[in-house]
C-alpha cells in the first residue's frame, strides 16, 4: 500500500482529469492521493466526487511557485480551504498574473515570426489554467522545436527568446497563507532547488519560522542517497517527510503514479497529517 501526494491535472498541466487521476490511483493500488495543480485548487472537486466510487483518499492539495531571496520554490499546501478569504483571493491573483503573462509570451513569439494565436493556446491548454508546458505544445505542433526540453531551452526557460516573468509571492507570504487556511505547508522537490542540497542548512530554518511543515522526501529524481541526506534536514529541523511522483500525464512521459521510481510513502502519514490538522481545529 502506498500513497501520492503530489499529482497534476488537467487543471493545471497535467493531461488527465482529477476523475482519471483517482481512477488510475485506485487501478495502480494507491489508497490516498493528493491534487496538487499549481496555483490552482479548481480541480480538487471533481476528485472528490469520485473518491468513494473507486475508493481512494483524496487529499485537497495545491503547488504554489513562490520567491525566496534569489530562488524560486515549488511549495506544496496539503487540506488548505480553498474557499478561506485570503488564499481565494491569492489564487486569483495567481490566475490572472499567469493569464497576462501567457498573453505577452504569444506577443513575443509572434513577433519572433511564429504564427501563434491566444486561441489556439487556448485550445491546446483546454479546460483550467494555461501553463509553459502548454505553449511548449503549441511550439511542437508548429514545428518550431521538436520536444518539450527544446522548448524550454530555446523559448520558455528564465533568459530565452519569449521568456516572460510572472508575478509570484513570497515564500513567507504563500506558506502564511497556507496556514491561514488551515493548512499544511511542505517544501517540494529540494533537489529542484538545489542538486547539492547544501542550500538546505540556511533555508529550511527559515522556513520553518515561516511554518513550514514538512518536506518533500520521496521523489522521483531525488535517489536513496539523497533521500537519506533529507531525512537528516528533516530530522534536524522537525519537518515531515512527504512525497509523490509529480505525475503529469502524457505531458511528462516517464512518471508513473506512486510506487514507481525512488517513491514509496508510507500511508501512515496521513494519519500524522491529520493529527497536525486537529491540533489546528482544521479537521
Ligand atoms: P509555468 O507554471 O506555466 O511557469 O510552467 C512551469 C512548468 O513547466 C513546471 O511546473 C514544469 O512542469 C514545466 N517545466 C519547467 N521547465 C521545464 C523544462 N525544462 N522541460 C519541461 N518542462 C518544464
Ligand atoms: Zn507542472
Ligand atoms: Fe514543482
Ligand atoms: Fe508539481
Amino acid at each position: 500500500m502506498t500513497i501520492d501526494l503530489h499529482t497534476h491535472s488537467h487543471y493545471s498541466d497535467g493531461t488527465k482529469s482529477p476523475a482519471e487521476l483517482v481512477q488510475l490511483a485506485s487501478m495502480s493500488g494507491v489508497t490516498a492521493i493528493a491534487i496538487t495543480d499549481h496555483d490552482t485548487m479548481d480541480g480538487v472537486g471533481e476528485a472528490e466526487a469520485v473518491s468513494a466510487k473507486y475508493g481512494v483518499e483524496v487529499v485537497p492539495g495545491v503547488e504554489l511557485s513562490v520567491v525566496h531571496e534569489n530562488l524560486v520554490l515549488h511549495i506544496l499546501g496539503y487540506y488548505v480551504d480553498a474557499q478561506q478569504k485570503d488564499m481565494a483571493h491569492a489564487l486569483t491573483v495567481l490566475q490572472e498574473a499567469r493569464d497576462r503573462r501567457n498573453e505577452k509570451i504569444i506577443v513575443k513569439l509572434q513577433e519572433l515570426g511564429i504564427a501563434a494565436s491566444i486561441e489556439e493556446m487556448k485550445e491546446i491548454s483546454g479546460v483550467g489554467q494555461t501553463g509553459r508546458p502548454h505553449i511548449a505544445k503549441l511550439l511542437m505542433n508548429h514545428g518550431v522545436v521538436r520536444s518539450m526540453s527544446q522548448a524550454f531551452n530555446e523559448y520558455l526557460a528564465k533568459g530565452c527568446r519569449a521568456y516572460v516573468g510572472r508575478f509570484a509571492y513570497s515564500a513567507k507570504d504563500a506558506i502564511a497563507f497556507i496556514n491561514a487556511a488551515g493548512g499544511i505547508a511542505v517544501l517540494a522537490h529540494p533537489i529542484q532547488v538545489d542538486k547539492t542540497l547544501c542550500v538546505l542548512n540556511s533555508l529550511l530554518p527559515v522556513l520553518k519560522d515561516y511554518g513550514l511543515e514538512g518536506i518533500e522526501t520521496y521523489y522521483p529524481s531525488q535517489k536513496k542517497k539523497m533521500q537519506k541526506r533529507i531525512r537528516k534536514f528533516a530530522a534536524t529541523n522537525d519537518l515531515l517527510l512527504t512525497g509523490g511522483s509529480d505525475y503529469h500525464g502524457d505531458i511528462r512521459p516517464g512518471t508513473r503514479l506512486a510506487g514507481g521510481h525512488n517513491v514509496y510513502v508510507p500511508p501512515e502519514l496521513l494519519e500524522t497529517m491529520k493529527e497536525r490538522l486537529s491540533k489546528k481545529g482544521t479537521l
